[in-house]
């Protein structure tokens, strides 16, 4: 079990968007393991690698009690219907937020030993697939929301406790800041 630090809100990596991977190695293999076992540590429903601070496009889900992944995944049919709902994300710990998503989705790309595999989620499992494919886009939720809820959203993050920890702390004294325990 190798659990990694999730990132969080403010951290450049969730912002730029990730890598192709081209090489199904060991390290792959080992990247889906660390977002399966950091995923289920959270515990989340879904996990991407810019949230562990790799900048490839895998993302792991564990829905309905069935856990998989997805390497360079491409979202291609989406439904008309749309669902409404909370949404969280383990990079804005605590917090969820109504955010629309098409109710139904089917996602291709590859296994870690890549071969080539389909999902079809609805629910849950489409939310999570939009999210997570966002996530390599370098796409967070608060991106889908409507201005007013942005702005809602945006309120709260402020006044989370994790707020601002993401940001480089330059240490001037060996006491801790931010009201850090160190
Ligand atoms: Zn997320």
């Amino acid at each position: 079990m190798a659990v990694q630090p999730i990132r969080l809100f403010g951290d450049p990596v969730l912002t730029t968007p990730a890598e192709i991977v081209t090489t199904f190695d060991k390290e792959l293999r080992v990247l889906v393991k660390d977002l399966t076992d950091t995923m289920i540590d959270a515990p989340g429903v879904g996990l991407a690698a810019p949230q562990i601070g790799v900048g490839l496009r895998v993302f792991t889900y564990d829905v309905d009690d069935t856990v998989g992944h997805l390497i360079n995944p491409v979202i291609g049919v989406v439904s008309d219907e749309e669902q409404d709902g909370d949404e969280g994300c383990l990079s804005f710990p605590g917090l969820a937020f109504p955010t629309k998503r098409k109710q139904r989705v089917v996602a291709s790309g590859f296994t870690m030993h890549g071969d080539p595999i389909t999902i079809e989620g609805s629910a849950l499992l489409a939310r999570c697939i939009q999210h997570e494919v966002d996530h390599l886009d370098g796409i967070l939720f608060i991106d889908r929301m409507s201005p007013e809820q942005r702005k809602l959203a945006m309120k709260a993050i402020r006044e989370a406790e994790w707020s601002g920890l993401s940001e480089p702390v330059v240490k001037i004294s060996p006491h801790a800041t931010r009201g850090l325990a160190v």
